[in-house]
């Protein structure tokens, strides 16, 4: 087992698990049919695989989910994500668990998914055309995020 691998996938599991709504308001966790419960299954996936890859894993998001998350820690969730974004450019890769997880909250925050061309840089630049005032509080959110690791870039 990889322990760099595995922080990577326990760290996100943490991320994505904050904007559970938790059984009190759900009742019972419906996992597949909900998005954060189908982003924390593929994660787990990726993790005992110990792969980036999960193979059909953007064919069965579960887009028709039309639950009322918190906002403010999706986008909080979504700026942790993206920084762990390799920006593979033209190496992008759909079934990549970063491009699937965070396909998951563009459908909260946005909608529906996004396209993404493989660089954080070009994918904010790209959401500013859709909603401008979302894409301002997930730019706020790299960068805040970021520098949790990187204190030199504090605003
Ligand atoms: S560029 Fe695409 S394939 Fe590469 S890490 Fe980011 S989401 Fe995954």
């Amino acid at each position: 087992m990889d322990n760099f691998k595995n922080e990577i996938f326990e760290n996100l599991i943490g991320e994505v698990s904050k904007c559970c709504l938790g059984e009190d308001q759900c009742g019972s966790c419906e996992k597949d049919k909900c998005l954060i419960g189908y982003c924390n299954k593929c994660l787990v996936t990726a993790l005992k695989q110990q792969d980036w890859f999960i193979s059909g894993g953007m064919d069965k998001l579960p887009s028709y989910d039309t639950r009322f998350y918190d906002d403010e820690v999706v986008v909080d969730a979504i700026g942790y994500l993206l920084n762990q974004c390799r920006n593979c450019s033209l190496y992008h890769d759909e079934e990549c668990i970063i491009n699937i997880i965070r396909s998951a909250l563009e459908i909260i925050l946005l909608g529906e998914v996004q396209e993404y061309r493989g660089s954080v840089l070009v994918y904010l630049n790209d959401i500013k055309k859709v909603n401008e005032k979302m894409a301002n509080r997930i730019l706020e959110a790299f960068y805040r995020r970021k520098s949790e690791w990187m204190p030199e870039l504090k605003r």
